[in-house]
Order: C-alpha cells, then sequence, then structure tokens
C-alpha cells in the first residue's frame, strides 16, 4: 500500500456571522496517499470546498480554523522546522498547522498547488496567459535558488520588483527562463502553438483551454499534492473528459497525489482511488472506490448512488433524497446524527451522534479519532461511516415515526436504491 503523504485530522473550520456560528467542516478525518487520487464528494453546502481551503489554511474571514492537525510527509521540512517547532514534528511528518505562518504559506506552490472551478475568474484579464504561468514559474526558481529556499518562497514578487519595474521598464520581474518554462508546461498541458498561444489574454481562450492554462500555473511549483476543485463543472461534458484524461496523465507523469472535490459522482468514479462522501460539515463514508460504490453502508451515500441514472437499466424512477443540507448554524445543529431528519432508516439510537465506526467493526474495535501525533487516529479499516448502521442491521422496531422531525423530509419508502458499481 501506499504511504501517507497527507494526514488531516479532526479538522474543523467556523465562519463567524453576524447571524451567528456556521460549522462549515466539523473534526474530518481523512488521508491522502502517494500518488492517488482522494475524492471528497458531497452536495453543495457539505463543506467539501471549506475542508480543501482548510488543508492549505486559505480560509478567509469571517472563517476561522478551530481545530484540527493537517499532518504533510516531508524529511526535509521536519529537519527544518525540528529545532523552533518539535511540536510541530513527528518522524517525516509536520503538521502544518503548527508551523509559523510564513513556512506554512511556502508550501503553496511545492507542496500543495489549486486548480478552481471557474478559470475566467481565477485569472488576471490584463495579463497575458503566458506571463502569468511564467510569474508562478519564477517565484518556485526564485525559492529554489535560495539555500533556505522553504522560507524564501514566501518571497513573491516583492516592493523592490515593484520599484525596479516601475523605474526600469524593461527589467521584468519573470526571467526568460521562466517564459520559455511557461511555454512548456503549456505545452505539457496541450495547448496548441503554445508559443504563440502564452501571448494571448485569457479572454481569448476558450473554457476547457483556460482550465489547461490553470492546471500549467499549478504545475509550476511541481507539487506533492494537486487539489483540484471542483475542476470540470464550468465545462461541457467532452471538454470535462479531456480535463480529467489530462489531470490522470499528468499524475501518472509525475507521482503526484490529487484531491478531487466535486458534487458529481461520474467523476469520482473516473478518476478517485479512495473517496470521503461528505454531508453537513462530516465525512460520513469513507473508503476504496470500491468500498463507496458497491458496497455503500450510509443512507446518504446509497441515497447519493441511488440518485443518479443508470445507464444498463433506465427503466425505475430515480429516487431523489428528500429535503435539504440543514443550514450548519450551531445553534440549530443538535447533539444527533445530521442526516436523521432525511434518512428513511432513523432509529432512536440516532438521536445521538454517531462518531466514526469502522464498518464491520464491533465497537470496542472502532476507531475513536482525534489528533495529537501523526499517528494518532491511525486507521486499521479502509472503511468507515458514521452511522450506526456501520456496526448492525437495521431494526423497525426502533423505527422513529416519519413525522418525527418538524421540518424533516424522510422518505416513506423502505426500498433501497439500486446499486451502482464503480465501472459505471
Ligand atoms: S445514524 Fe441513523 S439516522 Fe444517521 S444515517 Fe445512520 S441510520 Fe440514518
Amino acid at each position: 500500500m501506499a504511504e501517507d503523504l497527507l494526514r488531516v485530522r479532526d479538522l474543523s473550520t467556523r465562519f463567524f456571522t453576524e447571524d451567528g456560528q456556521v460549522n462549515a467542516v466539523e473534526s474530518v478525518d481523512f488521508d491522502v496517499r502517494d500518488g492517488e487520487v482522494f475524492g471528497i464528494v458531497g452536495e453543495s453546502g457539505s463543506g467539501k470546498s471549506v475542508t480543501a481551503l482548510s488543508v492549505i489554511d486559505l480560509v478567509e474571514s469571517p472563517g476561522r480554523i478551530t481545530s484540527g492537525e493537517v499532518w504533510y510527509r516531508n524529511a526535509d521540512l521536519a529537519e527544518e522546522v525540528r529545532d523552533d517547532t518539535p511540536e510541530a514534528v513527528d518522524g517525516e511528518f509536520v503538521d502544518v498547522r503548527r508551523v509559523p505562518e510564513n513556512v506554512r504559506r511556502s508550501l503553496r506552490g511545492p507542496s500543495f498547488s489549486t486548480i478552481f472551478q471557474d478559470p475566467m475568474s481565477s485569472l488576471n484579464p490584463s495579463l497575458t496567459v503566458g506571463e502569468q504561468i511564467a510569474e508562478a514559474v519564477e517565484v518556485q526558481r526564485r525559492a529554489r535558488s535560495n539555500p533556505r529556499s522553504t522560507r524564501s518562497r514566501t518571497q513573491g514578487y516583492g516592493l523592490t520588483d515593484l520599484l525596479s519595474s516601475a523605474v526600469l521598464p524593461s527589467k521584468s520581474y519573470v526571467s526568460d527562463e521562466s517564459r520559455a518554462e511557461a511555454i512548456d508546461l503549456l505545452e505539457q498541458v496541450g495547448i496548441p502553438d503554445p508559443a504563440e498561444r502564452a501571448d494571448e489574454y485569457p479572454h481569448e481562450f476558450s473554457g476547457g483551454m483556460l482550465q489547461r492554462a490553470m492546471i500549467a500555473q499549478a504545475l509550476a511549483g511541481e507539487p506533492d499534492v494537486l487539489i483540484a476543485d471542483e475542476p470540470t463543472t464550468a465545462l461541457d461534458v467532452t471538454i470535462q473528459a479531456q480535463i480529467l484524461d489530462l489531470l490522470r496523465d499528468l499524475q501518472d507523469e509525475t507521482g503526484m497525489s490529487i484531491m478531487m472535490i466535486t458534487h458529481n459522482l461520474g467523476v469520482i468514479a473516473r478518476m478517485c482511488d479512495r473517496v470521503g462522501v461528505m454531508y453537513a460539515g462530516e465525512i460520513v463514508e469513507r473508503g476504496t472506490l470500491e468500498d463507496v460504490f458497491d458496497d455503500p453502508v450510509h443512507p446518504y451515500t446509497r441515497g447519493l448512488l441511488g440518485s443518479i441514472p443508470d445507464l444498463d437499466d433506465p427503466a425505475p424512477r430515480l429516487q431523489p433524497i428528500e429535503g435539504n443540507v440543514p443550514d450548519l448554524y450551531d445553534e440549530e445543529m443538535e447533539d444527533r446524527c445530521y442526516f436523521a431528519d432525511r434518512c428513511p432508516k432513523a432509529m432512536e439510537e440516532c438521536l445521538n451522534h454517531p462518531p466514526e465506526f469502522e464498518v464491520g467493526a464491533t465497537p470496542e474495535e472502532s476507531p475513536e479519532g482525534g489528533g495529537g501525533t501523526a499517528d494518532s487516529g491511525e486507521r486499521t479499516g479502509e472503511h468507515t461511516a458514521r452511522c450506526v448502521l456501520a456496526q448492525h442491521e437495521y431494526d423497525p422496531s426502533q423505527a422513529l415515526p416519519n413525522d418525527y422531525f418538524e421540518s424533516g423530509a424522510r422518505r416513506k419508502s423502505e426500498s433501497e436504491p439500486e446499486e451502482v458499481s464503480a465501472d459505471d
């Protein structure tokens, strides 16, 4: 089995709004391994994008990461920070939440890179595409040339560069080498005539080409982990397939790991090795692609799978999941399973908030999660679910009445959704 590259433990992020505290991410645990694609899937508002932003510490006010650890395996970084922040180091792992902010920031690019959903709003319309990619390359080149590179990567385009560019317009921040490398990157991501296209502005690119350019920019730092947040949502279907193939090819070439954030189960089935299903800020089921697609346990996962069409058997009506994701306001979150008001299997015991159970394990064998070191909370099993059904069968004699929850939308049907294979 590949080694863990990232161990996220007990990560929680809150938004402190005028209307109240929103618990967007709630005690999330997951691992990303060397060279794998780990997918996070869920409805809009389930907390998947905030989870990704929390991993790379890009949550903006009024949001704040309130607890948790993000252990990243990097022996060089561990050596560098061991003396100053020994509590942040465990063997080759570093808890990037506990290192100084400048070090944490310096990891964006060479360690973690991101591509976003809408490339048009992520690129600067007043600079050519090539210039923007070359800038990203230049930042990494300058960092690599400095012996204390980990910290110096924070030196992007600084005041000195700005002033010298203004006084000496011919003095560009970006070197010719970086421009050449930007063209190579454009070629690597499949842009035809990359040297000419590098001189064009974002509005001259199609949506698919822009997404390729974003990927080229993200690759500039040769990241260990590429976070792809809904990378194909804004594209039409044929282009979506091309972008997903491109990401897979690039991963094969570079060996990087990918965190794929999406609401689209088809993307998960096509791309991912392992997957976490998010609901109401929690990962409610986690496992290999086969665990989650062929043997789902959590009724929410089963509902998601039952609500997509099966091309081999199109006759049955799709079964939507009735109701909506809760608002996640702290004062409205009761101490029960967050899915209970939509769950067709809700029982009396579900009125206590379920921990994450290892599927099929006894209560004593199930992990308890939590943080402290890179090893704590390590899983013995691949397949976990935050649902009592991970431990025992549904007991109709314990069922809650359908009208138990005032605002709920529990399905009256006891029927199970059609199972969907990972091959579909
Ligand atoms: S814990 Fe209970 S209410 Fe929650 S998903 Fe499982 S069966 Fe449904």
